[in-house]
């Protein structure tokens, strides 16, 4: 197998910085790939929001001037590697210099400048390997701010000797996040006008739209479960108008599910939770139910099935659903730890319901990840109402947990969790279809009912356990169809 050299171009990537899946999904990937053989660095923004007392970086002493639209932004190449993978840091404090990541903590709204915040991060991608003099073959761009990398390329890299051999890929974490501008600001991006005409890659019902541009322009696309793909292409709702788009570059277009890092998501090892366990003792696994129980100041009840939820509290998660099932959910003998942060609608409404059931509800409204893995250990269902789900990590962490998924029956959800009442003997969750409170209610009552014939439900806990969604899987497949593009 030839070695190759993969640039992976993000905006979060663990462990120096995490929203969501894609942060995780950044940091196992890479890793999985040098483990085969591979040459890969990550670039990422050095934002305020990455702590720099925690890590420590390496000064390259590499700088230069990035343009955008014209202007020039001295822009800092810092290093940071962990194991085999290099990050490539890059750093100029007009675009790095304040708090939050996407959003400005101080409106609650997207910055106003992302378009030029991301149009300088991957040019300052691209800037800093030819510095570096290091030829990428693989160009891996992920989610909208680094879809504008293939237009880049295509225009003002065109002829640049490092990129002659380099191919693109596109990889959709979430179509729900697209990078719409006005269509009036493209010009202060200082890419060709003509990319911008009606019916142009980046034009959008008169808007500015990175991701379709992306789409349109790299040599593959992918998402990241082979469910989802379906999906974007064939259901309106899914593929939030990009669908067409999406049809006509069909073939190339593939599925592959995310991985879990298990170095970080197994129970026997996890140095968050006071009782490590296996399948084998999964008394210890209760122990840390009635820790958290104590935790959450809610009634240690052993015999009711503790519901557990970790989740950006964003529309897609399915939090209206919940919230429209409360009142019937919490006449059941159930108690719910819900860990989110996001949209301050429903953290309001959430908080409104705790207020309303304080003995069965425990919300934390903040993200916190050793409070995640306390939840996953300690939970004997974990919800996930999910509205659409391009993949999915928490489902699988769970699996692991022996928190059983109870779980919206699309995208990676459907490709991960096996129905107990459709494969009696192989299933490990409950997935429903329709998007309403009662479809959720119907599998939770199954879930329930089952959880109190202890020997059924200790199976489906043991075969959930057993799942291996490694990343070596999944970095194969991403390696193979690197070999399809070079070839
Ligand atoms: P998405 O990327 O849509 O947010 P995923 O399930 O793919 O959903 O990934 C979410 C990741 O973020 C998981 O690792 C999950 O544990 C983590 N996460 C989400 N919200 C929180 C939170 N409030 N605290 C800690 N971890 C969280």
């Amino acid at each position: 197998m030839e070695h190759l050299r993969i640039l992976m171009i993000a905006s979060e990537a663990a462990p120096l910085l995490r929203t969501g899946g894609l942060g995780d999904v950044m940091g196992a990937l890479p890793q999985a790939l040098t483990e085969i053989g591979h040459d890969v660095q990550i670039a990422l923004p050095l934002y305020s929001a990455i702590d720099t007392s925690t890590y420590s970086f390496e000064s390259t002493d590499i700088t230069f001037p990035v343009s955008v639209g014209g202007t020039l932004y001295p822009t800092e190449l810092l290093r940071y590697r962990v194991g085999d993978v290099s990050y490539l840091l890059l750093y100029t404090s007009h675009f790095c210099d304040r708090p939050g990541v996407y959003i400005d903590p101080a409106t609650g709204t997207d910055f106003p400048d992302n378009d030029e915040r991301f149009v300088w991060f991957c040019r300052a991608a691209l800037e800093a390997v030819i510095r570096l003099e290091w030829p990428p073959q693989i160009l891996h761009c992920h989610d909208w701010q680094a879809a504008v990398l293939p237009a880049l390329l295509r225009d003002v890299y065109a002829t640049t000797p490092t990129f002659q051999q380099s191919k693109t890929i596109l990889t959709i974490h979430n179509l729900g996040y697209q990078g719409l501008f006005p269509g009036n600001q493209f010009e202060r991006l200082g890419i060709s006008e003509a990319l911008n005409a009606p019916m142009g890659p980046f034009e959008f019902f008169g808007q500015v739209n990175f991701l379709k541009a992306g789409i349109v322009m790299s040599d593959v696309i992918t998402t990241v479960s082979p469910r989802y793909a379906e999906e974007i292409i064939s259901s309106e709702e899914m593929g939030f108008g990009l669908q067409g788009v999406l049809q006509k570059r069909e073939k190339s277009l593939r599925g592959i599910l995310n991985g879990v890092d298990y170095a970080d998501w197994s129970p026997n090892k996890d140095p968050y939770l006071a009782y490590r366990y296996t399948a084998s003792n999964l008394s210890r696994k209760r122990m840390n139910k009635v820790e958290l129980m104590n935790e959450a100041k809610l009634p240690v009840r052993e015999n009711a099935p503790l519901i557990g939820m970790i989740t950006r509290l964003a529309e897609q998660k399915g939090l209206d659903i919940l919230t429209d099932a409360a009142d019937e959910l919490f006449a059941r003998d159930v108690q719910l730890v819900i860990l989110g942060s996001g949209d301050a609608r429903y953290e309001a409404l959430l908080q409104e319901l705790e207020d309303q059931f304080p003995d069965q509800l425990k919300v934390y409204l903040r993200f916190d990840t050793a409070l995640s893995h306390r939840i996953e250990a300690a939970s004997d269902i974990f919800l996930m109402p999910s509205r659409y789900e391009p993949c999915g990590l928490n489902q699988m962490y769970s699996l692991r947990y022996g928190a059983v998924p109870v779980a919206r029956n699309v995208g990676g959800l459907a490709n991960t969790i096996i129905d107990v009442d459709v494969d009696p003997d192989n299933g490990t969750g409950f997935l429903f279809d329709a998007y309403t409170g009662e479809a959720m209610l119907a599998a939770l009552d199954r879930a329930i009912a089952r959880f109190q014939r202890k020997r059924a439900w200790t199976k489906i806990v043991k075969t959930g356990m057993r799942q291996d969604f490694s990343w070596d899987r999944s970095a194969e497949q991403y390696a193979s169809l690197y070999s399809e593009l070079l070839s």
